[in-house]
């Protein structure tokens, strides 16, 4: 398999005219495999940050019955938020593994965006393949899709009139983390550790994917990931976003 030319040059910097992010995924895990260094960078430099998981997570864990699963997994999602500066983390209760995408997902999120009044929207790879390419799950997809379509919606005020606390067209750009098609890139030198911690704070999660899994390996993986971003940012270890004007 081979990477698109498009797809492989180098990455621009990631907007710094913002104050406020909304971050909206399908999981706890979602963001510390794809964002924390950038987060943790961003809430350093004064910039507010909260999350919005779709879900409780409860489907992740094979070994475990899922509403144990629910609780332990949004203890180390508030944690693990609370390593790179957030605290304030949201948990809807569509169903793990089989969120639909729709007007539901989709008016949920329009209420999170109008309560928080973010700049930025931060979301997890809503393309069909993760770059490699494989092939990406639906309750990514979805939620993806459903993030970036109501930054649209949220500023509608003729859509969801029974949602306040009143429209909000402030939401100046999109960033999906994870994507095939990444465009911009932040400097993770001094929060790759950081990163790290809040992804090893997923330890129920990780213990339960077993030692042999590469994806539990949080330090391997979020290294390799920030070098392979950084060979098109410098040579610096950096987090790759695909950035969307909206
Ligand atoms: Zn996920």
């Amino acid at each position: 398999m081979t990477s698109a030319p498009a797809d492989r040059g180098d990455l621009a910097r990631f907007p710094d005219d913002w104050e406020t992010a909304l971050a909206i995924v399908a999981h706890p895990d979602d963001l510390e495999y794809g964002a924390a260094g950038a987060i943790a960078s961003w809430t350093a430099a004064g910039k507010k940050v909260a999350y919005l998981l779709a879900t409780r997570g409860e489907a992740g864990i094979a070994s475990m019955a899922p509403e144990e699963a629910a609780n332990l997994r949004e203890a180390e999602q508030v944690a693990s938020a609370a390593i790179v500066g957030v605290t304030s983390v949201e948990f809807l209760d569509h169903p793990d593994g089989l969120i639909e995408y729709g007007l539901p997902l989709r008016r949920d999120f329009t209420a999170a965006i109008r309560r928080h009044r973010p700049d930025l929207v931060v979301t997890f790879n809503h393309h069909e393949t993760w770059p490699g390419p494989r092939w990406n799950t639906p309750d990514h997809r979805n939620v993806g899709r459903a993030a970036l379509d109501a930054v649209a919606d949220a500023g509608n005020r003729h859509l969801h009139t029974d949602i306040g606390p009143a429209p909000w067209e402030g939401v100046r750009y999109a960033a999906v983390a994870g994507s095939p098609s990444a465009t911009h890139a932040v400097d993770i030198t001094g929060t790759l550790d950081t990163a790290i911690a809040s992804l090893e704070a997923h330890r129920a999660y990780l213990d339960g994917l077993g030692s042999g899994n590469w994806m539990a390996d949080a330090r391997g993986l979020l290294t390799a990931m920030a070098q392979s971003a950084g060979e098109r940012y410098g040579g610096r270890p950096a987090t790759a976003f695909e950035v969307i004007l909206c």
